[in-house]
């Protein structure tokens, strides 16, 4: 029996010395020291030991069955401290890795632009105005002297919503609801959102515009060209040239649109394609306010005067920037973005 006390101590210290992991030392315990364990059937064999010899082999089982407890407590203590050393390791963080820089973003360039025309208009004098999306009738068309049959009710440039709304056409409604709500003098800008059922290179069903208008006593076309040309050479140069050419808008009258001299050839035309040859390139569409509009909100067109103008966003930043399709603007493709 001392012998077989002797091997069960061997075998168990040799048991322990393989052990790495906590669940290898528990399963020696287990082997050794559980309920079915080699040295607890020895110790339940103590009860056929004869008397005398039982106090000598009690003591050996004893102390063989502290020390394979006390190498157990050991190796479970060198297991935890392996395990712990290598999820240090797995865990380890490198501070001389270089950081990952945050992507900053940057306003989108028809923001851009919007806050630049925005800005040369209110260093003019003018103040902001705002206005619905979804329009009436009444403020789109007909108090903007649209005729019943003009092609801009059409259903293939109106997109209608549900109950006679309309996704207003253009920012000139807010012409309409500024006129009803205030008094003249007036000078305003409204910039905003648009929409019309047309989608190609240069054209977008949403698209954004800048209207601006100013009424008063004694406005004349002189003051129109006047604002506008400063205006314009304010964003495309103080040189440039300017040319008001007559055009055609229900609601002004006499109505014009304004040029810019070429960028791309300085004016010469030639083969350039930015101007198509005319050596001039067309910005924006302005009038006077023709004297129905004024009818319609309760102005006396003999009293007051004004003119009025209409700036494609989409069209000067085209310019601008030289973009040849309207849609990389809605596209969302960064590596266009992140050229502004
Ligand atoms: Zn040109």
């Amino acid at each position: 029996m001392k012998q077989e006390l002797e091997e069960i101590r061997a075998a168990a210290i040799a048991a322990l010395a393989s052990a790495a992991t906590e669940d290898a030392v528990e399963d020696v315990r287990v082997n050794y020291l559980g309920r079915k364990g080699r040295l607890t059937g020895v110790l339940r064999g103590m009860r056929d030991v004869s008397p005398d010899e039982r106090p000598l082999m009690g003591a050996l089982v004893n102390r063989i069955k502290d020390e394979v407890e006390s190498a157990i407590a050991e190796a479970l203590t060198k297991a935890r401290a392996i395990e712990r050393s290598r999820r240090v390791e797995s865990e380890r963080i490198d501070v001389s890795v270089p950081g990952r820089r945050a992507i900053l973003g940057h306003a989108h360039p028809l923001t851009q632009v919007t806050r630049e025309l925005v800005d040369v208009f209110v260093g003019l004098g003018f103040s902001v105005a705002e206005g619905p999306e979804i329009e009436d009738d009444y403020h789109n068309f007909e108090a903007l002297n649209f005729p019943h049959d003009h092609p801009a009710r059409d259903m293939q440039d109106t997109l209608f919503v549900e109950g006679g709304w309309v996704m207003r056409t253009h920012t000139s409604p807010v012409q309409i609801r500024v006129m009803e709500s205030e008094q003249p003098p007036f000078m305003v800008i409204a910039t905003g959102a648009t929409y019309r059922h047309d989608s190609d290179a240069t054209h977008s069903p949403m698209f954004h515009q800048i209207e601006g208008f100013m009424v008063d006593r004694g406005v004349t076309f002189a003051d129109l060209k006047g604002v506008l040309t400063r205006a314009v050479r304010e964003l495309f140069g103080a040189d440039r040239a300017v040319r008001l050419r007559p055009s055609f808008f229900p609601f002004t009258e006499p109505s014009a649109e304004l040029d810019i001299g070429c960028f791309g050839c300085g004016g010469r035309g030639g083969a350039c394609r930015l101007c198509k040859g005319t050596g001039w390139i067309e910005v924006l569409g302005s009038g006077m306010i023709d004297p129905n509009v004024f009818r319609a909100v309760g102005y006396d067109p003999e009293e007051y005067s004004g003119f009025a103008f209409g700036i494609g966003i989409e069209r000067i930043a085209m310019l601008k920037y030289q973009i040849d399709d309207i849609r990389r603007f809605f596209a969302n493709d960064l590596r266009f973005l992140k050229q502004f």
